[in-house]
């Protein structure tokens, strides 16, 4: 697998594309193991997305990976899912098995990782608020319901978008509720354990300080995970209330490390990419 996987590209598809981080650590996989492959950023407007995908099943392609706003529009270019992405409806890694592609999700295996090696925390039996209900909060609620999580409840702007993912759930999961991100301070009263951050909320560059949550609903003795992989206002408030805190860079590393697995059919380097991060932050 290493031999083919030997001078051949793969990148990142999505739109905007500049600002990731996954080309320092994926190169520096590459480079380490000695494996001349070449990680592109490839910015993909809307109308381009057929093209670039039907292009991946050229033999100098090991495949990509796919960010907002394609992890659900690629699904149909694809000849098949691995059973985790078919379940989640959102793919982040392709595979080029000779000219047939093969989608994958690493997200939810990388934030579940990062979860218990990483926050010391153990899901099943926890009551969960999770913020959010876009791509990466729809593979952190399939994955924390996997796990045997008590109960989650999904707050987002959009009501429509938490109640869409809490009826996908439901079956597995009856305790799941949606709640409108802007109601959240009703919940006051109600106890958690876990409070994952999977909004774009202190993403923007016009309001780095910005966050989903008030400081009066943040509790010691609990976890609270910012899949922003910066330190943010969310953690800062967490940690000073007493609050263990996680940050998104290990789920970064491990969703990739899986990529570079499925891609390559080798162990990742993991401190080498944990490295290359860390030297970029
Ligand atoms: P997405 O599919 O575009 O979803 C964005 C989510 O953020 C939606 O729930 C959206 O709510 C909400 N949102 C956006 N702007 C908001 C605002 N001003 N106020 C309140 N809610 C707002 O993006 P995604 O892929 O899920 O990514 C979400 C975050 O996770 C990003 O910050 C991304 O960097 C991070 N992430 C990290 C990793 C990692 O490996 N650490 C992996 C994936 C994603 P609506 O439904 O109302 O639009």
């Amino acid at each position: 697998m290493a031999r083919a996987a030997e001078g051949r590209k793969v990148g990142l598809i999505g739109y905007p594309v500049g600002h990731s981080l996954s080309p320092l650590m994926q190169q520096a996989a590459f480079d380490h193991l000695h494996l001349a492959c070449q990680y592109g950023l490839w910015e993909t407007a809307a109308e381009e997305l057929v093209a670039r995908v039907l292009d991946l099943r050229w033999p100098d392609y090991l495949g990509a990976n796919v960010t907002v706003p394609y992890k659900q529009q690629v699904i149909p270019l694809l000849d098949r899912l691995d059973e985790e992405a078919a379940e989640i409806g959102a793919v982040n890694v392709i595979v080029n098995h000779n000219g047939q592609l093969v989608g994958h999700n690493s997200d939810a295996a990388g934030f579940l990782r990062s979860l218990r090696e990483d926050g010391g925390c153990n899901p099943a039996g926890k009551h969960v608020w999770l913020l959010g209900a876009g791509g990466a909060a729809h593979s952190v609620a399939h994955t924390l319901v996997g796990a045997g999580v008590a109960s989650l409840t999904i707050l987002n702007r959009t009501l429509a978008h938490a109640e869409s993912l809490a009826d996908a759930l439901r079956a597995r999961l009856p305790t799941v509720r949606a709640v409108a991100l802007a109601a959240i301070g009703e919940l006051e009263a109600e106890p958690y354990d876990l409070l994952v951050n999977a909004t774009a909320v202190g993403l923007s560059p016009a309001e780095p300080e910005a966050s989903p949550v008030p400081a009066n609903l943040l509790r010691p003795h609990t976890l609270v995970v910012d899949l922003l992989y910066k330190p943010t206002r969310l953690l800062r408030e967490a940690k000073a209330c007493g609050a263990r805190t996680l940050d998104g860079l290990p789920m970064l590393v491990y969703q990739g490390a899986r990529s570079f697995e499925l891609w390559t059919g080798q162990s990742a380097p993991l401190a080498v990419m944990f490295a290359a991060l860390r030297e970029a932050h």
